[in-house]
C-alpha cells in the first residue's frame, strides 16, 4: 500500500511537472515556431551555407542548428569573411601576434567545420574589425557567385538588423547575405557570371542569429549538443571554449585542488566546462520549450521577400468564368 501510495504520488508529480512543462512551452511559444529533431534525412539534396564573419561565431550561437540540418540530410559549407588576426580579448585565447592569430584561427575554423560535418570552408580574408568599410557591392557579388555556384537553399547568418550588436563585421558580412540571396535568384544581377555555367538561385529560408534575437524560431538542439561542444573546443586560438577546460584543470592541481566537474583527463576538462559554461543561455531556453538545450533565431521563411497575399495565378484560378 505504500508503495502504491509513493508510485501514485510520484504519478501525480510526474504529471504536474510535464503539464507545467507544457504551459511553459505554450507560453514561450506565442508567434514562435519550435523546430524539432526530424526523423531520417528529410533535407536530403539541400544546400546550407553556415555564414560567420569570425571562426567562434557559429560554434557560440548556432553550431547546433547548423549539426542539426546537416544530420537532417543538408550538404553544408562554412563560409568565414575576415581572416580573424585580431585574435580576442584579454585572457579569452591563446595569446599572440596578429600573424599568429590569422594561422591559429584559420587551422581552428577548419577544424570547426570538420566537427559540424560542413564539406567546405571557404575564407573570404576581409581583415579583422574592419569591415566597415569594406565595399558591401563587392561582398555582395562575391556571394552571389557562391550562392548560385553552390546552390543554396538555406543560409545561417547573424542577423543584419539586430539590437545591441557591436561588431561592424558581424553587420557587414550579414547584410551582404541578406542582399545576395535576393539578388542571387535574378536575371540581370550579375549577368556575366552565366557564361561561366552559373545560374540564377535564390536562397529559400535563413536562420539569423543575434546578441539580442528577435526570436521567431526557437530548434531543440539536444541531440546533436556533443557536435556543438566539439565546435566550441575547436576554437583554441580564440576561445571561450578551446582548452579552457584543461587548463583549469591544470592550475587548480598545481594548487593541490580539483573540480569534479573537470573529470580525469584534458578532453573531458575541455568538454564539461564548454558544456557548463558557454552553453548556459542553450540550456536555459530548453528549459522554457521543455528540452535539454536549444538556440533561438529571427528566422525568414521561405517567399517572405516578395509580395505577400494570394498569388494572380490563384486568384485566376479561382476566378477565371467562360467569356
Ligand atoms: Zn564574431
Amino acid at each position: 500500500m505504500l508503495q502504491r501510495r509513493e508510485f501514485l504520488t510520484g504519478l501525480l508529480a510526474t504529471t504536474t511537472t510535464l503539464r507545467s512543462r507544457d504551459a511553459a512551452a505554450q507560453q514561450a511559444a506565442a508567434g514562435v515556431f519550435f523546430e524539432r529533431a526530424a526523423q531520417g534525412t528529410p533535407h536530403k539534396g539541400k544546400v546550407l551555407l553556415a555564414v560567420q564573419a569570425h571562426s567562434d561565431d557559429i560554434p557560440l550561437m548556432s553550431a547546433g542548428t547548423v549539426a542539426k540540418l546537416v544530420k537532417e540530410g543538408y550538404t553544408g559549407y562554412l563560409l568565414r569573411a575576415t581572416n580573424d588576426d585580431m585574435g580576442d580579448a584579454r585572457g579569452l585565447g591563446t595569446a599572440g601576434t596578429v600573424g599568429e592569430n590569422v594561422l591559429g584561427n584559420e587551422r581552428d575554423n577548419d577544424e570547426v567545420a570538420r566537427a559540424l560535418g560542413l564539406k567546405r570552408v571557404f575564407n573570404f580574408g576581409y581583415p579583422n574589425h574592419k569591415m566597415g568599410d569594406v565595399s558591401l557591392n563587392e561582398l555582395i557579388c562575391r556571394l552571389i557567385l557562391l550562392i548560385r555556384a553552390l546552390k543554396v537553399d538555406t543560409v545561417v547568418c547573424w542577423d543584419p538588423w539586430a539590437h545591441d550588436e557591436e561588431n561592424p563585421d558581424h553587420y557587414m558580412t550579414a547584410r551582404g547575405v541578406e542582399a545576395a540571396c535576393w539578388m542571387a535568384g535574378r536575371d540581370h544581377d550579375y549577368p556575366e557570371q552565366f557564361v561561366a555555367g552559373l545560374e540564377p538561385y535564390e536562397v529559400r529560408d535563413k536562420y539569423y542569429f543575434a546578441r539580442r534575437p528577435e526570436i521567431t524560431r526557437v530548434v531543440d538542439i539536444s541531440a546533436v549538443v556533443d557536435r556543438k561542444i566539439e565546435a566550441n573546443r575547436a576554437n583554441r586560438a580564440k576561445g571561450p571554449g578551446g582548452h579552457h577546460g584543461s587548463r583549469l584543470r591544470a592550475e587548480l592541481a598545481k594548487k593541490g585542488q580539483r573540480l569534479p566537474l573537470l573529470g580525469d583527463d584534458d578532453a573531458t576538462a575541455d568538454r564539461n566546462y564548454i558544456k557548463e559554461f558557454l552553453l548556459t543561455r542553450n540550456r536555459e531556453l530548453g528549459k522554457q520549450y521543455g528540452v535539454e538545450y536549444a538556440e533561438a533565431f529571427h528566422y525568414v521563411r521561405p517567399g517572405a521577400s516578395g509580395a505577400s497575399g494570394p498569388s494572380t495565378e490563384e486568384y485566376i484560378r479561382k476566378n477565371v468564368v467562360p467569356r
